[in-house]
């Protein structure tokens, strides 16, 4: 029974969960000596999380090891954190709390914990990795730091089902966590089980739930960095293709944001990192109901850096010869080294042209306008978005306005939350996993502080 007890229980050993973990750890081996739980000085009383046994910091998680998530992110290679780490990269209703967090827990911040744990990283164009670009060695270094500290213990296959409040007329200030191994007593709590974003790596979005149950507010969640879906009919006919191009995404005819990379056609619609870039608006946009059911476009560019002007020349010239010393080819073999081949005729079924026919020298000015509208501004009516089973996070979640500045609940004192299960989100480049570092080792110092300022005063031999 006593092993059940512990000062501070972790709810999920993802990323946030596990730099929770070694945060805290690190916390309450500078307060109380360097010795471990059982010896140096000891506040132990009759705790029994101080004497029951070694471990005080417990995780617990649902899947059968930690992190598992960790493995899919960067294609395998972890690109977890970046250089650039900019406030306009995350989105939430309280960046100013954001920006507070990532002061403290910054860049420089970031490469010494990895460094700490043994994990020698590298910058490539500003974007940060493992030095051997495997994301395995993140896992594993994590875990093995964890396995190593005896003030922690990892439960994992342990699915936390809900958190029952310590009773106010007792002088037991231990939160109750029903699990799916029984029932484990914290002192402090830390909710870190990420958001319904990858479902198969254990998120279904507890955390949420539980917050609803405290009392909390959340800002409504939703997919982000994911796939958008059209029923433009060429789409079949392009799956598979992908091309660099700009793209702007409009809702209600305003323009709302735009972004440049690779897109990848697929049969349902766009995707790849440009349209992830873009998409938590696009989300947002149509996830409203009925008339609020707003009306969304992508235009795409798909000669990003060229004028008008300037592209009109070029087709000319590779069209009427004076590049090629060629005479007079139609537009299908004009274009032919400037798109992917399964693009030309939906660029020239959108412009109205016969490409098999036309020559540059024989469009009309209303032609050419149409055709450079098709290259430059080509519509893309959005009528829907992939799910959380492609999302790579979620946006929404629990309202920074309610929480403290250690990110502990001012609904319920003693419960902390950190990584995607707050509302943060952040563009691809690595800025959501340093949302999870940062904002876990913000909650797990947060919380040891206060168990050693308010050690809990429970009779031993419950
Ligand atoms: C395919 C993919 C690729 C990505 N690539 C990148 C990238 O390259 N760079 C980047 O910055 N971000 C990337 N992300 C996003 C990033 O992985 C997440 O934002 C980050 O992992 C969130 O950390 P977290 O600790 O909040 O949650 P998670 O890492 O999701 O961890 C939550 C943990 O809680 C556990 N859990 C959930 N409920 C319970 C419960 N009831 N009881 C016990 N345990 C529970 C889960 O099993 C899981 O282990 C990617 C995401 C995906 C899906």
């Amino acid at each position: 029974m006593k092993d059940r007890y512990y000062k501070i229980i972790i709810i999920g050993g993802g990323a946030s969960g596990l730099a929770a973990a070694l945060s805290s750890c690190a916390c309450l081996d500078r307060i109380k000596g360097r010795s471990g739980p059982a010896g140096g000085e000891s506040d132990a009383g009759s705790d029994p999380a101080q004497n029951s046994c070694q471990a005080e910091i417990l995780i617990l998680e649902k899947k059968d090891r930690p992190g598992s998530k960790i493995l899919a992110t960067g294609n395998g290679r972890c690109n977890l954190s970046n250089e650039n780490l900019n406030l306009s990269c995350y989105r939430s209703q309280d960046p100013d709390r954001v920006r507070d967090i990532l002061k403290f827990y910054d860049g420089e911040w970031t490469r010494r914990f990895f460094e700490s744990i043994g994990l020698y990283t590298k910058s490539m164009e500003g974007y940060i990795y493992p030095y051997n670009e495997q994301a395995s060695s993140v896992r594993n270094l994590l875990e093995t730091s964890i396995n190593e500290k005896p003030r922690i213990r990892m439960l994992t296959e342990t699915e936390v089902q809900f958190i029952r409040e310590p009773a106010e007329d007792k002088p037991n200030p231990y939160y109750r966590i029903v699990t799916s191994q029984g029932v484990f007593y914290g002192e402090k709590i830390i909710i870190t089980t990420g958001g319904y974003a990858g479902p198969s790596f254990g998120c279904s979005g507890d955390g949420f739930r539980i917050a609803e149950d405290m009392g909390h507010k959340l800002v409504p969640p939703l997919p982000a960095l994911t796939a958008l879906v059209s029923k433009a009919p060429f789409l079949k006919k392009l799956n598979g293709v992908r091309c660099r191009a700009g793209i702007t995404l409009y809702i209600e005819g305003m323009k709302t944001a735009s972004d440049q990379g690779q897109i990848q056609w697929t049969d349902y619609g766009v995707s790849g990192v440009v349209v992830f870039q873009i998409s938590r608006y696009a989300v947002k946009a149509l996830s409203a109901s009925g008339k609020e059911k707003k009306r969304v476009l992508l235009t795409i560019d798909f000669m990003p850096g060229y004028e008008d002007k300037d592209l009109k020349e070029l087709i000319r010239s590779l069209s009427d010869g004076q590049a090629l010393a060629s005479c007079g080819r139609p537009l299908t073999k004009a274009m032919e080294s400037l798109f992917h081949s399964k693009l030309i005729p939906v660029i020239l079924r959108e412009a109205g042209i016969d490409g098999d026919e036309e020559k540059a020298d024989s469009l009309t000015d209303k032609k050419w306008t149409k055709l450079l509208d098709a290259i430059r501004r080509f519509p893309l009516r959005i009528s829907g978005y992939k799910g959380y089973d492609k999302a790579q996070v979620t946006q929404g979640g629990v309202p920074l306005a309610e929480l403290d500045s250690g990110l502990q609940s001012l609904r319920r004192t003693g419960i902390y939350f950190a990584g995607e299960v707050i509302d943060v989100d952040g563009i691809c480049g690595g800025y959501n996993l340093q949302w999870a570092w940062s904002s876990g080792a913000a909650a797990g110092r947060a919380a040891a502080e206060a168990c050693m300022k308010s050690p809990a005063g429970v009779k031993a031999g419950k």
